[in-house]
Order: structure tokens, then sequence, then C-alpha cells
């Protein structure tokens, strides 16, 4: 039986088995996705990989589904090169199945990131746009994350949860959520703003976020008869104008 040292520990090596077996019998988790200990190996998932040095060789990272021991040879499992080895197979085998809750929960399980999880959103930019453009508030950009593009958050809580970019997507990547008086818009798990809600000082609901209206309040300078409903829901406002509407054709009769 040969020798080979495991992470600095020497140990009798079954020469008949692969090096994923030997090491898994140690107690030392590998992981690997597409290895059977009944069928000849493949290679496929590489997720396997360690570094390996055989003596009077440089270290080299292998597949320890496909390696079996030799005399004296030395493997680590856990070093910068094997984690940079696993991270690139995990991210290759996200591309292929992107919704795999296995393939994250193992890659979170051996410390590994591979990025957000994927969401509904098409990169049409709208809600950027419509942020920027319309409502002025420029909270929304395209931020790079291991080499896609994901719409993201400006730093600094830019959004005034006015919710023009979740009823502007076209996909319902954007999410608005009204709970408990105050409004959260949010992207996959993150959140892009979180702002309290006003009541309608008419009915009583939750109808608007105290910045937004300071931003109405802001592009209505010129026509002071709207600022009178601005504490009003849409309902509320509509229903008292109507009134007012009638009031005066009545004093006109
Ligand atoms: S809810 Fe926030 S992020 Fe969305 S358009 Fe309004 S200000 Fe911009």
């Amino acid at each position: 039986m040969p020798e080979i040292i495991v992470s600095d520990q020497r140990i009798q090596a079954d020469e008949d088995k692969p090096i994923i077996e030997i090491l898994r019998k140690q107690g030392i988790e590998v992981p690997a996705m597409c290895y059977h200990p009944a069928l000849s190996p493949a290679g496929e998932c590489k997720l396997c990989a360690v570094e390996v040095v055989y003596p009077e060789k440089p270290a080299q990272v292998k597949l320890s589904c496909v390696i079996k021991p030799a005399e004296g040879m030395e493997i680590q499992t856990d070093n910068q090169r094997v984690q940079r080895a696993r991270t690139t197979a995990f991210r290759n085998l996200a591309k292929f199945a992107p919704e795999s809750g296995v393939i994250r929960r193992l890659a979170e399980k051996h410390g590994i990131d591979i990025g957000p999880p994927p969401d509904e959103c098409i990169r049409c930019r709208l809600c950027i746009r419509a942020c920027k453009e319309l409502v002025g508030a420029n909270a929304l950009k395209i931020e790079k994350r291991n080499g896609i593009r994901y719409v993201a958050p400006r730093p600094g809580n830019r959004c005034i949860g006015c919710g023009t970019c979740a009823s502007i997507c076209p996909t319902g990547a954007i999410r608005q959520e009204d709970q408990n008086g105050l409004r959260i818009i949010s992207i996959r798990d993150e959140i892009i703003g979180q702002n309290p809600l006003l009541q309608c000082e008419n009915c009583g609901r939750y109808f608007a976020t105290p910045k937004f209206l300071s931003r109405i309040e802001e592009r209505t300078e010129d026509h002071p008869h709207v600022k009178e409903h601005h504490r009003y829901c849409p309902t509320c406002a509509k229903l008292l104008s109507d009134r007012i509407k009638s009031a005066s054709r009545m004093k006109k009769i």
C-alpha cells in the first residue's frame, strides 16, 4: 500500500481506489456531482479538484475522482488553488443549471460564492432609465458581479419609494411591497429602497412615501391648487376634487 500525505498527515492508501474515496474515508468532504463509486470516473463536474505534489515535481491541481494514490504523493484539499479551481467549476455548473438549488447549497457548504441567484431581469434598463429620467432619483444602476450584469441599487439610499421601477418592469423582476406602513422596493433578495408610508388624511389608508410627496411638491410649484390634495390618497383626492367642482357648479347656478 502506498503511503501518501493528506493535509500533512501520513496515511496508507488503497492503490486501487481513486483519491476521492480515500479522502472521504478520512472524513474529508470533497464536493462532486458526476462521481459514482460503481462507475468509471468521467471528470465532468470538476468539483473534486485537489492539489497534488508528486515527489520531485511541482504542485498541480487534479481531479481526485480520476487519480490514484502513488508513493510519497502529497495532497492538499483546501488551499487557495483548490478553492480557485472549485469556484470555476461551481460557476460553470451554475451556468448550465442556474436555477439549481443543489449546486448553490453545495457551493455554500464549501465556502464558495457563485454570485447572486438568477432573477427574472432581462437587462432592458427600463427601470434604470425611468428612475433617472422620469423620477429623477437615479437610484439604480447596472453592476457587474462575477462577470454577470445585474440591476442593483446605487449606494446612498436614493430610492424615494415611488414604485415606478416596479410598475414599468416588463417581467415583474422588481417588487413593491407595502407592509405595516413601510414600502419596500426589491430585486432578487436585495433591497433597493425602504421608506415609511404616509396615511391619507381623509381615509387613513397608507398611500405614498414622504420623499415621493416632497418630489411631487417640488415639481408642482407652479400649480398650487394641486398641492392642496397632496396628503390625500389618489381616491380621496379625486373624490374631494369632484366635490369641490360640483360645489362651485352649484354656486354658479
Ligand atoms: S421606487 Fe426607488 S428605485 Fe424605483 S423608480 Fe422609484 S426611486 Fe427609483
